[in-house]
């Protein structure tokens, strides 16, 4: 690393111990900005990286709520407002098992800079809470919205903090809880979520945007190449929203997705995903991917029983070693480590867009990067989502609704636009073809610019 951000970095593991996710980020965006520091000797006067690393706000509370058989139940709610230079703080809710304060700072972190990328005027947040909606009714689903909102609601509004969804937070979660900030506030504030229904201020294609635009991205990045998606085979992780839209696009361009993924094991179809099916066992019936498989002849779902996609080495194996010439990686962070990406790399594997948020460990990226293989991380791949999130912020603020065309035209214009800023970034600073570096530089540099222009605050 820089020896100006060396010590910068050692400043963000103390003030954050135990938040590894977050170090893994905060370390991967610093590691690219030592041609950025020095070439503008101007940002480390006025401490902008430092500042950079730490939120403005975080918001811990307790959401207690009531079960079907009468419990009490507790969970911890958070929100992290991290960086408001571009405009509201804004970023999806996650209610998973697994959140705690480290893995939302890491998603707010990213979300700055992704949100930068888009050129849209959001600034960056995450929040979400140790809820886990698994196997949970209709009924306490609601219940536990309207009790995270009931705390929430005070921090957050159209100019202020917008929060949408993310992993266990879809449309019926985002009409809970949009339902509970009306009936507290008694303002019909279409602004101040996203990811709304169609009939009541949401946007069309919001439901596509991540997985498309990260399709998006990847067909520029074979364009750049000479080749497309026409008769490539794909596999995807996770068979959530990301996963299924991304799968889709693929598909509608020509390629075959062959497997994808859920935290029980990988369903592998040679024939390509049925995505109808596919949809009705996962947004319909909400069943686990064992159930894709016993529905369509040409599946087989293989169980991993490690609460991921597999972990490579075992009998098992993982979704990675199902052989494709473009990986979509779209669970969840750190899913796809060294020895995945070793396994890609020999059954051909040529290019790897993050539909998730940091999907692929420190490890794998060093190994795409030393076969040759194109790398676009999540920042930059999936950054289709929030931008669709603020076209549907631009829409409630006309009063207007666009046409779905209309809607992804504007999508796929915006990721163009993002892989060309990458790719130009890149070659500026010295490291032609690394979106890596192209992504975090020139989201840094506008947020930079951005700071430095409104002064120490
Ligand atoms: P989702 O609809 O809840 O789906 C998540 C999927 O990933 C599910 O199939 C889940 O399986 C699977 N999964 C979770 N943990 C896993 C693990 N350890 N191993 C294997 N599979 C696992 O969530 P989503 O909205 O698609 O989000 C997926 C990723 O995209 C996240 O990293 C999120 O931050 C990122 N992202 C989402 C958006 C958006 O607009 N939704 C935008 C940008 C980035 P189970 O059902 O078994 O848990």
């Amino acid at each position: 690393m820089n020896p100006t951000l060396q010590p910068i970095f050692d400043e963000i593991l103390a003030r954050n111990p135990g938040e590894t996710e977050f170090h893994q980020a905060a370390r991967e965006l610093l590691d690219s900005l030592g041609p950025v520091v020095a070439r503008h000797p101007e940002y480390t006067d006025a401490a902008i990286i430092r500042r950079v690393c730490e939120p403005e706000r975080q918001i811990i509370f307790r959401v207690p709520w009531v079960d079907d058989a009468g419990q009490v139940q507790l969970n911890r709610g958070f929100r992290v407002e991290f960086n408001s230079a571009l405009g509201p703080y804004k970023g999806g809710l996650r209610f998973h098992p697994s959140v705690y304060l480290g893995i939302v700072k890491f998603l707010g972190f990213e979300q700055i800079f992704k949100n930068a990328l888009t050129g849209m005027p959001i600034g960056g947040g995450k929040g979400g809470s140790d809820f886990d909606p698994k196997g949970r009714s209709d009924a306490e689903i609601m219940r536990f919205c309207q009790s995270f909102m009931t705390e929430l609601y005070r921090h957050i509004g159209e100019y202020t903090d917008v929060p949408a969804g993310d992993i266990g937070v879809g449309g019926r979660e985002i009409g809970y809880l949009f339902g509970q900030y009306k009936r507290i506030t008694n303002r019909y504030e279409s602004g101040v979520l996203t990811g709304k229904g169609i009939g009541w201020g949401g946007s069309l294609v919001r439901t596509e945007a991540t997985g498309y635009g990260t399709v998006y991205f990847a067909n520029e990045i074979l364009k750049a190449r000479k080749s497309s998606f026409a008769g490539k085979t794909v596999v995807v992780s996770g068979s959530g929203n990301v996963a299924i839209y991304a799968a889709e696009k693929a598909a509608e361009l020509g390629a075959t997705v062959v497997a994808c993924s859920d935290s029980s094991g990988y369903v592998v179809d040679e024939k390509g995903l049925d995505l109808d099916l596919l949809k009705e066992v996962k947004e319909v019936r909400r069943e686990r991917l064992s159930a894709y498989a016993e529905a369509r002849e040409s599946a087989r779902f293989v169980a991993t029983g490690t609460g991921s996609s597999g972990s490579s080495g075992s009998p098992a194996g993982s979704v990675w070693d199902v052989p494709c010439d473009i990986a979509l990686p779209c669970a969840t962070q750190n899913e796809l480590d060294g020895d995945h990406a070793l396994a890609l790399v020999r059954n051909g594997c040529t290019v790897v867009a993050e539909g998730a948020n940091m999907p692929c460990t420190p490890a794998a990226v060093k190994v795409f990067a030393d076969a040759g293989v194109a790398f676009a991380p999540g920042k930059a791949a999936n950054a289709g989502g929030v931008a669709t999130s603020a076209l549907e912020m631009q829409q409630n603020a006309s009063r207007d609704s666009w046409t779905f065309a209309h809607t992804e035209a504007r999508l796929e214009e915006i990721m163009v636009g993002i892989h060309d800023r990458c790719l130009a970034t890149a070659d500026a600073y010295g490291a032609p073809g690394n979106y890596v570096a192209g992504a975090n530089i020139a989201g840094f540099i506008q947020v930079a610019d951005a700071m430095l222009a409104l002064g120490v605050i």
